[in-house]
Formats: C-alpha cells, sequence, structure tokens
C-alpha cells in the first residue's frame, strides 16, 4: 500500500493524487462507458465541473466515459443527453441535491483532502 506523508503534501499535491485515485476509482466502479459501453481509453467524466469543488470527488456526479464520448460528444451535452442520463440514472431528487451541492461552496481542507485520499486508496485496493 502506498503511504502518504502529510508533512511533506500541501494541499494542491493532495488533491491532485486524489483526482487521480478518484478518477481510478471511477472508471473501476463503471468498467465500460456509460455512454457507448465501450471498455477502452475510458476517462471519469464530472457532470458538474471540477471548478464545483464541492461535487469534485461525488460519486454522483462522476461517470466513467470512453476518451471519444467524452471530448467530442456528452462535453457538449451537459443540458441535453448527458443531463437526460444522469436524471435516469440517480433520479429527479438526486439531481436536485446534486445541483444544490454543485453551486454550494465547498473548500476542503488538506487533511479533509487525505482522508477522502486515504478512502478511495482504499477502495480501490477492496476492489482489486
Ligand atoms: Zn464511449
Amino acid at each position: 500500500m502506498k503511504k502518504v506523508k502529510l508533512s511533506i503534501k500541501c494541499h494542491k499535491e493532495i488533491e491532485k493524487e486524489l483526482d487521480e485515485v478518484f478518477s481510478k476509482f471511477i472508471r473501476a466502479r463503471d468498467k465500460r462507458c456509460c455512454r457507448c459501453g465501450s471498455p477502452k481509453r475510458l476517462t471519469a467524466s464530472h457532470y458538474w465541473s471540477r471548478r464545483h469543488k464541492s461535487t469534485r470527488f461525488d460519486e454522483d456526479n462522476v461517470i466513467a466515459l470512453c476518451f471519444p464520448c467524452h471530448i467530442h460528444q456528452w462535453e457538449k451535452e451537459k443540458q441535453g443527453d448527458y443531463k437526460i442520463y444522469m436524471t435516469r440514472r440517480l433520479g429527479e431528487q438526486k439531481m436536485q441535491l446534486l445541483e444544490m451541492k454543485a453551486r454550494s461552496v465547498a473548500k476542503y481542507s488538506a487533511g479533509e483532502l487525505l482522508c477522502m485520499l486515504q478512502y478511495y486508496q482504499k477502495k480501490l485496493e477492496v476492489m482489486k
């Protein structure tokens, strides 16, 4: 297991590492592109973009999409097909909650990010 050294890691570094681990977790969870079903070139797509810190690491907000679907299709369809898919996946109520969360301001401390990092590292290990 990878050890995380708190003392030498700054907020930005932990967030970057968490982005990577969280993305791996999402791809391991979904296994295939949620749009076309391909298992190749998977990426983690944020319905509410990563700019929204409060939903950046929310499992409901992120799905696996293959690279072509992510970049050429659903990235431009957030009010169209992507929204329809997400509403079907989560249900109306969860979609509304997700929007409220995305629009609220969240600022995670380095300690909170580190907790999430360790949480998803463990989750990933269990999935292997
Ligand atoms: Zn695809």
